[in-house]
């Protein structure tokens, strides 16, 4: 949750911002179904969840939902996704669907880190989804693969972040499957959809978390969502909160995406005419409780807190070098310039890997273990991720810090 004011550095830059218009969809693809479909699941991503404590050597694989009750300060939770190979794609949620999909050009996938990092706060409430492939857009000879990631930091607790992490993917792959000629309708109604699912959770779904004991209505709990949909040729951001997305061109920052706080102009303006205040404790904040004007959930601050994301659609070019999505955890203490920095060096292989990868080169001084995750292709985005939440520590983040780095080279 955002405890710090406005930051002036987040005003977007306008980046260009086309609504793609897309072939439709054909049914002469050839439909690559393989034999090897159970040999193919078993090689499907991982998200695995490792526990460190600190003074411990070892990883305890956690395979529980993100409880954290009475856990010490110094005790860090880091979401590390990892794939096998880069060439085995299959849809990250088994649950949705078993089909395996058609090995893609491996040099199309995506590569990307994650690191998820609980810092100094009591509870962790960020959330991670990075689903390579998650839809493929039909063309007359081949088909598209879009890749998905998103960032969603809670607020009051984790259960309508873990359900955006289910499930937010899942309905913008329905609505582009229903129609994926207008980012920014499909964008919207899937946050509407998210919002409504999130509305009713906190109302009294089965949430199994720490604010069970707060039944029967748990409707001061939400969760930001910034959203990124990478295909060959756009970077879709939709972003609802004060989480962002940033891009580093040619060796600038450019934000994506613009925070959602209660004193940005147009922001007050519509709280305002909604019949809603902002007040200012410890910072702007809706009706004096939460630091941002937009969110997923929080029943009881609409009209003025509502889910509509903002979207751009930007084409992406050559000089493009990477992506970072990241809750405020970063942003709130380390600036899109620096950001893309320290990523850039990770990049260029600029920085020693102990930085990123050893207890012993801790420079957070709160114990907190670092583990590199995924394969090779994907290390050095591993690193800068990782680099970043150590960064975000070191520099007194007082929250949740979630990082995904995307590397968008196409001559790497
Ligand atoms: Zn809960």
């Amino acid at each position: 949750m955002a405890e710090i004011c406005y930051d002036n550095e987040s005003v977007m830059t306008k980046t260009t911002s086309t609504v793609v218009k897309k072939t439709a969809a054909t049914t002469t693809t050839k439909r690559r179904e393989r034999s090897s479909s159970q040999a193919a699941r078993r090689r499907r991503m991982e998200i695995r969840r490792y526990k460190f404590v600190s003074g411990e050597q070892d990883a305890v694989f956690d395979d529980g939902e993100l409880q954290r009750r009475g856990r010490r300060e110094s005790t860090v939770t880091y979401e590390i996704a990892k794939t096998e190979t880069a060439k085995e794609v299959v849809v990250l949620c088994e649950s949705l669907s078993s089909t395996v999909m058609a090995l893609p050009d491996p040099d199309a996938y995506p590569k990307y880190g994650v690191a998820s990092v609980c810092g100094r706060r009591r509870e962790m409430e960020d959330a991670v989804a990075v689903h390579p492939f998650f839809f493929r857009q039909q063309t007359e000879f081949s088909s598209i693969g879009y890749h998905y990631c998103g960032v969603y930091d809670g607020h009051g607790c984790s259960h309508v972040a873990m359900r955006c992490r289910e499930r937010l993917h899942e309905l913008v792959r329905e609505e582009l499957e229903a129609d994926d000629a207008d980012w920014e309708k499909s964008m919207s109604r899937s946050f509407t959809r998210m919002d409504l699912e999130a509305v009713a959770l906190n109302a009294g779904g089965t949430a199994n978390c720490r604010c069970e004991l707060q039944r029967p209505e748990c409707d001061a709990v939400g969760s930001t969502a910034v959203v990124s949909i990478l295909t060959p040729e756009k970077i879709v951001v939709a972003n609802c909160g004060d989480s962002r997305a940033v891009l580093c061109r040619n060796g600038k920052a450019i934000p994506l995406s613009s925070d959602h706080k209660p004193d940005r102009p147009d922001e007050l303006d519509r709280i305002q005419a909604a019949g809603g205040r902002v007040i200012y404790w410890d910072g702007p904040r809706v009706l004096g409780v939460l630091a941002m004007s937009r969110a997923i959930g929080d029943n009881y601050l609409k009209p003025y807190v509502i889910s509509k994301p903002e979207v751009t659609v930007t084409d992406r070019v050559k000089q493009d070098e990477f992506l970072i999505l990241a809750s405020d955890g970063l942003w709130d203490v380390v600036s899109n310039e620096t950001a893309c920095n320290v990523v850039r060096m990770c990049l260029k292989g600029k920085v020693n890997s102990q930085l990123t990868s050893s207890p012993e080169n801790d420079v957070t001084g709160a114990g907190n273990v670092v583990v590199v995750g995924g394969d090779v292709s994907n290390k050095a985005c591993d690193e800068a991720s990782i680099l970043l939440t150590r960064l975000a520590l070191a520099r007194q983040s007082s929250d949740n810090v979630s990082v995904v780095v995307v590397d968008l080279r196409r001559d790497t």
